[in-house]
């Protein structure tokens, strides 16, 4: 059995060496640390003509920005590794393929997609990626349908349910979507200039209550194994493809939250979009954020409506019109988390770039708050928005 250490440079190399599934393992050479996320190491592993081949991901025992005063479950790795997997096979497309993983090192091993490019920044530099909202839809639909109980027996299911089962991770999300940005919190960020609009948010009590409803939700609906972090920084796109990576936070949740997060950042990079582009030259970009998030919805909801027809195995289930019905619950519950999403991005700890590297900072303050109306006003009437062109017609009233 393998024993926790912390990997450097060598035992990333050998580590691919023995398990990247290359004919000639010796061709691998040399690695490089990348990681610019919040939490984990990630090696690239470079071959004797200085081409990255493999990748490499391995978890510390506490979270990476912030030290070793906030420890954090290794066991997160094997959570991303089996979410992935799970994913791979109902989405291999749209899901990085992981080779191998080993729960006690807290590693993976998995395909370079250096040939790709992270989303976010792609959305930043204005870049449009003509399938990739639709592709998005498509790997939603793929994973979300098949591991739930549209597909599954009831029996696998519930096993799967036990699984995956990530307190750790899920308290961070219950704590940095529903609660920080409400209250006063240590962890949130917010320039000084938005005190007023924060505090709103404290004193609002129809908004509270729909966080609340939200967060139970979020807490017992166990619908499906979400991805569970899928914002535009867990995504690579190139042209024609699309592949979700960075599934640490996965457990069996509610559809719409996956769906919410997605809608979510594109509106994060919407109301970013000024702030990079100029009014003017913004407003053609932010109609193609509008029908991403279309193309994303119609293609998520057809392709689940289409697999319900075709592979729901639940006598009761299946009968007709009920796929629908459920459609619409999580079109509800999407908009709600969607403007969870808008909001703790722009008070709590973390962050999007498509808001935080505008330079102006008068332009940048009016992003976020830009973020944080629309995404009140997207928590407090998601049971009125009923299709995805009311959520455009309100995105435009708002903007
Ligand atoms: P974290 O969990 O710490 O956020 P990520 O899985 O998001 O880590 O990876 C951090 C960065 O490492 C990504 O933004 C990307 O630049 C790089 N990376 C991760 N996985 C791959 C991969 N399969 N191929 C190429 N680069 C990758
Ligand atoms: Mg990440
Ligand atoms: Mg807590
Ligand atoms: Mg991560």
């Amino acid at each position: 059995m393998s024993q926790y250490r912390t990997f450097n440079a060598q035992d990333a190399v050998a580590y691919a060496q023995q398990f990247g599934g290359l004919e000639t393992p010796s061709e691998l050479v040399e690695a490089q640390e990348v990681g610019d996320g919040n939490l984990n190491l990630v090696f690239k592993v470079f071959d004797t003509q200085g081409i990255s081949r493999i990748i490499v991901k391995q978890a510390l025992p506490y979270v990476r920005c912030v030290g070793e005063s906030w420890p954090l479950t290794l066991d997160r790795a094997r959570l991303e590794a089996q979410t992935l997997v799970e994913h791979y096979k109902y989405a291999p497309q749209h899901t990085v393929n992981i080779l191998h993983y080993d729960p006690d090192l807290a590693v993976m091993v998995m395909e370079d997609l250096s040939d790709h490019r992270i989303w976010r920044s792609e959305l930043i530099k204005n870049r449009y990626y003509p399938q990739a909202a639709r592709q998005l839809g498509e790997y939603l639909a793929q994973t979300l349908f098949h591991t739930s109980d549209f597909y599954l027996h009831p029996h696998v299911k519930k096993a799967q349910v036990a699984q995956f089962i990530n307190p750790e991770m899920c308290e961070i999300t219950e704590d940095l979507f529903f609660n920080d940005p409400y209250q006063v919190h240590e962890r949130n960020n917010y320039p000084a200039a938005l005190e007023s609009d924060v505090d709103a948010l404290r004193q609002d009590s129809q908004l509270k209550l729909a966080v609340a409803s939200l967060k139970h939700s979020f807490f017992s609906h166990a619908e499906a194994l979400l991805h569970g972090d899928i914002h535009s920084g867990s995504i690579f796109v190139a042209e024609g493809s699309l592949k979700a990576i960075d599934a640490e936070f996965g457990y069996f949740g509610p559809m719409g939250f996956d769906i919410g997060t997605a809608m979510g950042n594109l509106l994060l990079n919407y109301c970013g979009l000024p702030g990079h582009l100029g009014i003017r030259d913004a407003a053609a970009a932010r109609e193609q954020r509008l029908i991403d998030i279309q193309e994303l919805w119609s293609t998520f909801a057809g392709r689940f409506q289409t697999l319900a027809r075709e592979k729901t195995r639940d006598a009761a289930l299946s009968v007709p019109g009920y796929a629908s019905e459920f459609l619409k619950k999580v079109w509800t519950d999407a908009v709600g988390f969607c403007g969870t999403e808008l909001i703790r991005r722009s008070v709590g700890l973390s962050h999007v770039a498509d808001i935080d590297t505008i330079a102006d900072e008068e332009m940048r303050h009016e992003c976020l708050r830009h973020a944080i109306a629309l995404g009140k006003v997207l928590i407090v009437i998601a049971s009125r928005i009923d299709s995805v062109d009311e959520l455009i017609a309100r995105v435009r009233q708002y903007s």
